[in-house]
């Protein structure tokens, strides 16, 4: 036992053997996978012998969305990269660009999970991309959850060999060549065939290509205003929450509204969503482009003609970016204040209701009584000062009167 602690600590001391290039917005755990391979051994075993010792369990996690930073010391140290390029390939790279995050553990809404049973099976990839690529290797884009089909090529990214239909996962993939053969049936795969985007979709890609560029810029430009692109990614998950509203959705304009409602009422009728869901973001990360566009006009039409209040756009979000809680201000009037329509009968109800059991009436009080805020709601407070105020004008005119009366007696 003994003994082989020290072999692994031997091993461990020693810097990695032979360190493949990154390439071009490559994935942390690609790279790492690359170069477990050529030292021939799956990224397991490659880590625990010269990494760490509990090896499987860092590759049990999410290498890419992981904040270790001895980790990236340690691969630094051993690689000879500059720390800078080993945190590039993680995704926490994008902290502060495409999300925010507070030392969380899992990633945000805007980066896909490694797996999720509602959306998708494993790591995503474009067949074509690894086709053309002289090193094949897998991109750290591929991962964003705005990104489900390669601009490039014009297909859907998938998620899985479609030969045995076992999931992409780099950690298991134990043919040494290249990266590109399934872990299970050793199917190359490059040679899956994926769903073509329709020409009648491009619309979609035209998102992408928007949310991709604006991502690499750092900001958007909206109504000729260069807004902070961490803030958009935040504002679309919002957005995109409202705007899954399936067969009631009103958005006039958005070229692909009926082949979304189509594929919800699919939806309805599968078992599996799995396949489906990939193309369902696709169609919502097109509608929350959609109403960026013409600003502030789509999401004018939007809030209007599906009736959302602003509580809608507020309601249940915590963290809401500045950006996005200013611009639903100036779109959707705050109804919220008004409320439902309070009537003349139950304002005089409540009153009479506080006499009644020998409480103060006030304006607050009544109100509690009504059930509203005493002076927001604006149909209130004009009701309580017509029944208040205008019988107390009544006496103090009838008390003047009277007085005046009694002075012209007086004079008499
Ligand atoms: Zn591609
Ligand atoms: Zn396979």
């Amino acid at each position: 036992m003994a003994k082989q602690k020290r072999n692994r600590n031997w091993i461990q001391e020693h810097f990695f053997l032979i360190i493949p290039k990154p390439q071009k917005d490559e994935l942390l755990s690609s790279w790492l996978t690359r170069m477990a391979l050529v030292h021939r051994r799956t990224l397991t075993v490659f880590l625990s012998l010269f990494v760490k010792h509990e090896g499987s369990s860092l590759s049990r996690r999410d290498i890419d969305f992981m904040f270790d930073d001895k980790l990236f010391d340690t691969i630094a140290a051993k690689s000879g990269l500059d720390k800078k390029e080993i945190l590039n390939m993680s995704l926490r790279s994008e902290e502060g660009y495409l999300y925010r995050c507070n030392d969380c553990l899992y990633p945000p809404n805007q980066i896909r999970k490694l797996v999720d049973k509602r959306s998708h099976f494993g790591l995503m990839f474009c067949p074509r991309c690894l086709v053309e690529d002289k090193i094949p290797y897998f991109r750290k884009k591929w991962r964003y959850a705005f990104y489900n089909a390669c601009p490039k090529h014009m297909v859907f990214l998938t998620d899985r060999c479609w030969s045995c239909y076992e999931r992409i996962k780099l950690t298991k993939i134990k043919y040494f060549d290249e990266i590109i053969y399934c872990s299970k049936c050793s199917r190359d795969l490059r040679l899956t065939t994926s769903l073509k985007v329709l020409s009648s979709h491009h619309y979609g890609i035209k998102a992408i290509q928007w949310f991709e560029k604006g991502l690499e810029r750092g900001y958007f430009l909206i109504n000729n205003q260069k807004i902070n692109s961490v803030f958009i990614f935040e504002s679309c998950i919002r957005l995109q929450h409202l705007l899954d509203r399936r067969e009631k959705l009103i958005l006039d304009g958005f070229p692909m509204l009926d082949d979304y409602k189509k594929l919800c009422e699919r939806e309805q009728n599968y078992h599996s969503k799995k396949s489906l869901s990939a193309h369902k973001n696709f169609y919502l990360t097109s509608m929350a482009y959609y109403l960026f566009q013409n600003y502030p006009n789509n999401l004018k039409k939007f809030a209007e003609n599906n009736k959302l209040t602003y509580r809608d756009f507020m309601h249940g979000f915590k963290n809401l970016p500045f950006w996005y809680i200013k611009t639903i201000e100036a779109i959707v009037p705050m109804q919220n204040k008004t409320g439902r329509e309070i009537s003349e009968s139950e304002v005089v109800g409540a009153i009479k209701y506080l006499q009644s059991i020998g409480e103060k009436v006030t304006q607050e009080s009544v109100a509690a009584i009504v059930g509203c805020h005493f002076t927001v709601h604006k149909g209130f407070v004009r009701l309580y000062k017509n029944i208040t105020i205008f019988p107390k004008l009544m006496l103090i005119i009838v008390f003047l009167f009277k007085k005046v009366c009694q002075t012209m007696d007086l004079l008499y």
